[in-house]
């Protein structure tokens, strides 16, 4: 019953992803519309339909042989209610919506939705980095941190849905202050700005460096990762010092949850080897022993196609519970 195609949505910031996924994780036809914050409610459910219909019919199925949508949304959501509480990209137009009924109305599919990071963790889980693992944690590195946890193959959502918020671990009692209230958290040391900031910082005090020719709006992290892997000093601290705050997130994580598997995602997680092996040094040195020897520390397989992927997967998972066996 649960073997036909299924919908994944991914509702971002600047696109919004549609794709028809069979049950084997592949994408059938896929389709894609910008967004933008300004955008009302109405405006991106009309875009994100569009790019569905699209993808069907690119796909060459019929809607009858759709299992349903499955929707990856950024912010805080009564997902099982199928309602978004808040949407940081969005704003107030997304203020306690009904998401999850707007796209059942509009596409006429039973329609489902969790957190944009839980639901590229599906994927990864199911079709990507984590095939077969039961238990792991996915950490997505870029503007934010996110995390996302499966314990026994499922995800866990935690009493307001807010498990797995790893960007917001404590890694410096001290450290800098975040847009969460708090200090220290490890998404204010390690997300993209932190990186470039550290990077002109030390360039700013005299530091000798390849990035100091640029325009500092136009040092990225991928530039630094680059250019340490050329053996710049002033690069190779900065991505040293980043391993080192990922690393104490992820020793936290590897003693509180016990992974068989850390799946880092995101754009800085294409830095490869120069940023992973100070991780995993990190956290060999200062997890517990048992549990680190445990746990594998991989970069994210499906990219920029997670949240469709994983969104499919959800689909399919909730008609699942809902067909009886
Ligand atoms: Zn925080």
């Amino acid at each position: 019953v649960n073997d036909g195609p299924a919908i994944g949505i991914d509702v971002g910031g600047t696109f919004i992803k549609a794709a028809v996924v069979d049950s084997r994780g592949t994408i059938m036809g896929a389709a894609r519309r910008p967004s933008q914050s300004r955008d009302g409610f109405e405006t991106t459910i009309g875009q994100a339909a569009a790019a569905a219909e699209e993808a069907i019919g690119q796909a060459g199925v019929q809607r009858s042989d759709l299992l349903g949508i499955g929707l990856g949304v950024p912010g805080i959501h009564r997902s099982r209610d199928g309602v978004t509480v808040w949407n940081p990209n969005f704003g107030d137009g997304w203020r306690n919506k009904r998401v999850a009924e707007a796209f059942t109305k509009a596409l006429d599919l039973a329609a489902f939705m969790d957190n944009d990071v839980n639901v590229a963790c599906l994927g990864e889980s199911e079709f990507g980095a984590g095939r077969g693992v039961k238990n792991l944690m996915m950490i997505t590195l870029g503007t934010g941190i996110g995390g996302a946890i499966v314990v026994d193959g499922e995800l866990v959502l935690g009493a307001t849905e807010g498990a797995g918020e790893i960007g917001h671990t404590i890694v410096e009692p001290d450290g800098p202050e975040c847009c969460c209230g708090g200090r220290g958290c490890l998404e204010v040391l390690a997300a993209k700005h932190p990186i470039i900031n550290r990077a002109l910082a030390k360039i700013g005090s005299g530091r000798r460096s390849s990035l100091d020719s640029l325009p500092p709006d136009e040092v990225t992290p991928a530039l630094i990762v680059e250019a340490a892997g050329n053996g710049d000093a002033v690069a190779c601290e900065v991505v040293l010092e980043t391993a080192y705050y990922i690393g104490l997130g992820l020793t936290n994580a590897v003693n509180l949850l016990n992974p068989e598997m850390i799946i880092i995602g995101g754009g800085i997680a294409q830095a490869g080897e120069i940023l992973f092996e100070p991780i995993r040094r990190v956290v060999r040195e200062r997890a517990l022993p048992y549990s680190s020897q445990a746990c594998r520390i991989v970069p994210a397989q499906l990219g920029e196609e997670a949240g469709v992927i994983g969104g499919a997967t959800l689909a399919r998972r909730e008609m699942a519970r809902r067909t009886p066996a």
